[in-house]
């Protein structure tokens, strides 16, 4: 599963905010409540590093849930290079 977090600006009211969601998709505008704002930046968070005890371990968001991306460890490295490389590669 993708997970992504977008960033929104309101064609209404002009502010800003940010949604975590498993698609790019459209929004509701919290401050104003204009509907179906699309995610003007999106950030993939579908395959993300992490430090742990002096490791580092990548995860991969698996879970079928729309609103939590239930990550799991794929793989561990000893240094932060190789685990970025890997988040690449699966990302790509
Ligand atoms: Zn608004």
């Amino acid at each position: 599963m993708a997970w992504f977090l977008n960033h929104y600006i309101c064609e209404r009211c002009h502010r800003r905010w940010s949604d975590e969601w498993s698609c790019m998709c459209d929004d509701d505008c919290p401050h104003c409540g204009a509907r179906h704002m699309s995610p003007y930046d999106s950030e993939n968070l579908t395959t993300i590093v992490v430090p742990k005890n002096n490791t580092f371990v990548v995860l991969l968001a698996s879970g079928k849930a729309e609103h939590d991306p239930v990550y799991q460890p794929v793989a561990q490295f000893a240094t932060h290079a190789e685990a970025e490389a890997l988040k690449d590669a699966l990302a790509s």
